[in-house]
């Protein structure tokens, strides 16, 4: 039915979240919610921060919602750190901890949710990623804010949550050419040739690429490439006119 489930563990039928086999194996609690999680409908600014989602996400890992800290998204490449007793982070579109037990959010309709782990140094961290945030390249910005909480970027563990696929996300000029003019040559391999002038673009490749600049070894990027606009049955996605949102949390065990 829907490819890329296989890579990811589904936890209810239907599904109401996944996690990552890889980041799952090596003790990182984390999720993400799908549509058939209770309550995510409204847009982020009208509710806040999904409080109450995160807090029910993180009931289902078996953590206290009472620290969990988020930021207010604002597709730029700003990092916040998370308070020690977790709350509002400020605005921002990566959020890095090195606080156990301080869940992080974020909140995504065809974005990227990328996750970033290195147990050994004990950073944990998260972004939100359209392609503003590629541009600005929040991925890696959020690798060196784990850098100088004392992560390596070749141990850091990667994921990549469901979001927009290069099948589905077709982008104008304006988009093409703010991603020539920030990231030159690279971009044209994120590109491919759409109807009318138009481009089909890969946030994917864009993201990974990034991240294999800012050191991350390739081996530790888990990416299901689970399409949101693909898959609007299990997921949300803003292109196709929902008006929810998937949660990402994770907190460092
Ligand atoms: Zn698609």
């Amino acid at each position: 039915m829907l490819d890329g489930v296989t890579d990811l563990v589904a936890h209810g039928d239907p599904p109401r979240y996944f996690r990552f086999p890889r980041l799952a194996g090596l003790g990182l609690p984390h999720l993400t919610t799908t549509r058939h999680f209770a309550g995510v409908t409204a847009p982020p600014e009208r509710t806040g921060p999904f409080r109450d989602v995160g807090r029910a996400a993180l009931r289902e890992l078996g953590l206290a919602g009472d620290r969990l800290a988020w930021v207010r998204q604002v597709h730029g490449a700003a990092v916040a750190r998370a308070p020690a007793g977790g709350g509002f982070a400020g605005v921002a579109d990566a959020l890095v901890t090195a606080e156990r037990g301080v869940p992080l959010a974020i909140v995504t309709a065809d974005c990227l949710a990328i996750t970033l782990w290195d147990a050994d140094a004990g950073a944990l961290g998260v972004v939100h990623a359209g392609w503003r945030g590629t541009v600005r390249a929040v991925a890696r910005a959020a690798v060196q804010a784990l850098a100088a909480l004392g992560a390596r970027p070749a141990r850091l563990e990667v994921a990549i949550g469901p979001s927009i696929g290069p099948c589905c996300y077709e982008v104008d000029a304006p988009v093409t050419e703010a991603l020539d003019a920030a990231h030159g040559t690279a971009a044209a391999r994120w590109l491919r040739p759409a109807a009318g002038g138009r481009a089909m673009l890969d946030l994917w490749a864009a993201n990974e690429t990034l991240l294999l600049e800012a050191g991350v070894d390739p081996a530790r990027i888990e990416n299901p490439r689970l399409c949101t606009a693909c898959c609007p049955d299990l997921l949300y996605s803003y292109r196709k006119g929902n008006h929810g949102r998937l949660v990402t949390v994770a907190a460092l065990p």
